[in-house]
């Protein structure tokens, strides 16, 4: 009981600090930096003096090794503040969440104590031209040569490539291996040794200031102390594990950006007169309210029940998913929804909804299509409700 208190002060202390610093740092120069395409450079040193790079890494390596709802509430503040601030923490907490798993212990102490500071950071390098959903389709590949493997191949999407400085990568050590997933591994890789060129920004719909490039290997080595775990042909699982808790905080992203929306609308609702009383009094507006709190709040609840899951050592695929699904879902309707109550303002770049209604998307597609995600939904309640007779 005293312990589980002691968890929760904890958690709303680092809570309510994140959010005061969305509100005091991240609100007032996000959209302005957003549409300028402009690193925030400042934001992100105040974020590795305040520890979220290490929030998912155990004390022992530096971390302050959060559950898994207090990071999802750390997502939920970030993206309402910044979808894109969040997305620069958001795939390297996948990297260190698979290091933590799955990390020899040589590879976690040589990693994980800068990676909680922030000093490394990246994210993860899974996507490729003609593999996203289906990865195993992806023909990067690692060879061994001697005390490296070579990589070879280009990735597609990854966040965080040009300011980062450390990925989680996948590729290929056995590209005839079938089903091919029994040859894939996973590597920590760093950037310096010759070999590895960050190819161009891809120009987004939204999400921007935080980088998405194109990274191509040629030939470039990765000491074989690298490798995840040190075996062969594990990486597809040690990384499907990484999306697990991935889809989580895509989905409290998703949450943020909702909350957000509706805040502005319904203060803007109160504000905003037609035919002689505020927008907020006709019924048709209201039912957009209370249709947008209603999903934000299924949202959270979702989001927490999956997250406890986890914390309680059980895999929550089936959860994750519906969380993922239903909270980035609710992004895009109720970032819409925001538009339509503030009308042409909703539309200017003048009123951050315009941005949120960008950055909705995102979240839809990343961490897992939602389509990707309605499959592994069916396929566990079909492994759950398996009719044997
Ligand atoms: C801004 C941004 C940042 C990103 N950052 C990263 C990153 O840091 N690292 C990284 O590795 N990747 C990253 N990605 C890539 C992202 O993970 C992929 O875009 C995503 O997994 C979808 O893959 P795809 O784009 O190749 O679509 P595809 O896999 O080609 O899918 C196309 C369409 O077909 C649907 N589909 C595919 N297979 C099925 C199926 N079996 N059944 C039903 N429908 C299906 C999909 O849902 C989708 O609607 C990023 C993407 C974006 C847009």
């Amino acid at each position: 009981m005293a312990e589980n208190q002691s968890a929760l002060s904890e958690r709303e202390l680092i809570v309510s600090t994140v959010r005061k610093f969305v509100e005091k740092e991240v609100i007032p120069v996000a959209s302005e930096l957003e549409h300028r395409n402009e690193y925030p450079h400042e934001l992100v040193r105040q974020m590795q003096a305040m520890g979220l790079f290490g929030l998912n890494i155990p004390e022992e390596y530096g971390g302050a090794n959060v559950d898994t709802t207090t990071l999802a509430m750390v997502f939920e503040e970030i993206s309402r503040g910044w979808l894109g601030l969040a997305g620069i923490i958001g795939s390297n907490s996948v990297m260190c969440d698979v290091l933590v798993h799955f990390g020899a212990d040589d590879q976690k102490r040589r990693y994980l104590p800068s990676l909680a500071t922030g000093e490394r950071r990246g994210g993860i390098c899974l996507s490729e031209t003609n593999a996203g959903t289906d990865l195993q389709n992806i023909s990067t590949t690692a060879s061994r040569d001697g005390d490296v493997y070579r990589i070879r191949g280009s990735k597609m999407w990854i966040t965080n490539a040009r300011h980062g400085n450390t990925f989680l990568l996948l590729a290929k050590t056995d590209p005839a291996a079938q089903p091919a997933h029994r040859g894939m591994s996973a590597f920590i890789i760093e950037k310096g040794a010759p070999g590895l060129t960050v190819g161009r920004d891809i120009d987004k719909l939204g999400y921007k200031s935080v980088e998405t490039c194109e990274l191509h290997f040629d030939n470039f080595p990765v000491p074989v102390q690298d490798l995840i775990g040190g075996i062969e042909g594990h990486g597809f699982k040690q990384v499907m594990t990484g999306l697990e808790s991935e889809r989580l905080n895509v989905a409290a992203r998703g949450l943020g950006i909702a909350r957000a929306a509706f805040e502005d609308a319904i203060r803007y609702a109160q504000r905003r007169v037609t035919f002689g009383k505020p927008i907020a009094e006709h019924q048709t507006i209201q039912i957009k309210l209370a249709d947008m709190a209603t999903r934000i709040e299924a949202s959270r609840l979702l989001i927490y029940s999956a997250a406890e899951k986890r914390d309680r050592g059980e895999r929550c695929d089936l959860e994750a998913g519906m969380a993922k699904l239903f909270a980035t879902e609710t992004a895009a309707e109720v970032s819409f929804e925001a538009m339509r109550i503030l009308g042409a303002n909703g539309y200017s770049k003048d009123f951050a909804v315009e941005r949120y209604y960008r950055d909705a998307p995102l979240v839809v597609i990343g961490g897992g299509t939602n389509e990707l995600q309605r499959l592994i939904i069916a396929r566990n309640l079909l492994k759950k409700y398996r009719d044997d007779e």
